[in-house]
């Protein structure tokens, strides 16, 4: 049986290799038609829209930047809903539990399912299979696709209905980009204090300042100066805001989170959407003159 697999970036172009690797006939489809030839490269079909791909596949993952992609992929005008085999959309992309809900909603009409499973773990946890996945959808659905998603990494069934892998997702990422934006602030002050950067980062994990950043993303990506961990600050800044709203709009309140929400802002105006979100780093190396690097 072939697998649909829509949106083949960062994230999308490593899961969909490991399917294929795992034996899976996979039949694909991006905007970035360059993406596409490396996974046909790997033995793939290629399909140059959703819906094609939906007329051949009853599974399509899909791996997609932002809520209006999701939208037009799933419900536009060449959108996978009207496929002839379809039966079930599996969701890996960040988009929160309202366009989960309301993309699920129009699926129904058409008699396609949502799986909602976005995952953690970045490029690195893509390409190695050791993503963190968190599935939400009905139990008949979640059995047909977790056999397929524990071959991307660790599953978590976190709810019944399409969302509350959403809700899980912004709880994770809300912790990843606090981390992030405090072990910056942390570490470009020990530097200008005159601080070793490298031993700034072995102190921190032998001890309780240890975080995601300061056992991931400061080693691996800014004490070398590479800044590739392949997530870009605009997707960042996206979570940041669908969590705002949600925690808006449930009246839980945000104190340390409108903080950490305006320095990913000012990241983004400071060095660009595209830019990696490991450069959250950079402008407060400029604003304080001291570099947190180490050869
Ligand atoms: P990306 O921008 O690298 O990839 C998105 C892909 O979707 C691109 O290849 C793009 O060409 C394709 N695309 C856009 N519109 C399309 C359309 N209409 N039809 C077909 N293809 C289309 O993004 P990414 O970093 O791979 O992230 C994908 C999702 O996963 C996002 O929701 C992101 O928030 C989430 N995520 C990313 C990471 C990470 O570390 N990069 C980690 C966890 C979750």
């Amino acid at each position: 049986m072939k697998i649909g697999f829509i949106g083949l970036g960062n994230m999308g172009l490593p899961m969909a290799r490991r399917l294929v690797a795992a034996g899976h006939r996979l039949v694909v489809c991006d905007l970035d038609a360059e993406r596409v030839q490396r996974l046909v490269a790997d033995g793939a079909e290629a399909a140059t829209t959703p819906r094609a791909v939906a007329n051949e596949a009853e599974t399509v993952l899909v791996s997609l930047p932002t809520p209006a992609v999701l939208d037009a992929v799933a419900l536009g005008a060449d959108g996978v809903a009207g496929g002839r085999r379809i039966a079930r959309l599996v969701d890996l992309s960040t988009v929160g539990p309202e366009a989960s809900r309301r993309v699920a909603a129009g699926l129904a009409d058409h008699g396609v399912a949502l799986v909602d499973s976005p995952v953690s773990g970045g490029v690195a946890g893509a390409t190695n299979g050791t993503l963190a996945l968190m599935i939400s959808g009905t139990e008949p659905e979640r059995q047909v696709a977790l056999p397929l998603l524990d071959e991307l990494g660790r599953t978590f069934v976190v709810g019944d209905e399409p969302g509350m892998g959403q809700v899980m997702k912004l709880v994770n990422n809300y912790l990843s980009a606090t981390a992030l934006a405090a072990t910056s602030e942390a570490l470009v002050y020990g530097a200008k204090a005159g601080l070793d950067p490298a031993v700034m980062i072995d102190v921190a994990n032998a001890g309780s300042g240890r975080n995601s950043a300061t056992q991931d993303k400061f080693p691996n990506h800014v004490l070398p100066g590479t800044f590739s961990a392949g997530f870009a600050i605009g997707l960042m800044c996206k979570d940041l805001k669908l969590f705002a709203e949600d925690a808006e709009a449930r009246q839980v309140p945000l104190f340390v989170g409108s903080a950490v929400r305006q320095l990913w802002q000012h990241t983004s105006d400071r060095r660009g959407d595209g830019a990696d979100f490991t450069e959250i780093v950079r402008p407060l190396e400029e604003w304080s003159g001291a570099e947190v690097r180490s050869a």
